[in-house]
């Protein structure tokens, strides 16, 4: 019983670290300058201190919260 709640628990967060690596992946190549949602520029400061990010961070904020 233990053993299958234990899976089901590391199945789960194996999928969200797969999809997490691949998100990182695939923003990894470059740092988008503007706000892949709203467009606003991005603070070099922000660029710089979360490489590969494509968004400002007010809506990385509201991104990360719907993915929750
Ligand atoms: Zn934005």
């Amino acid at each position: 019983m233990d053993e299958g709640d234990r899976g089901n628990i590391s199945a789960d967060r194996f999928q969200k670290e797969a999809l997490a690596r691949q998100l990182n992946r695939s923003a990894q190549g470059e740092s988008l300058t503007e706000c892949e949602d709203c467009g606003e520029p991005i603070p070099e400061r922000r660029r710089k201190a979360v490489p590969g990010c494509v968004r400002c961070v007010t809506c990385e904020t509201k991104f990360e919260r719907k993915s929750w």
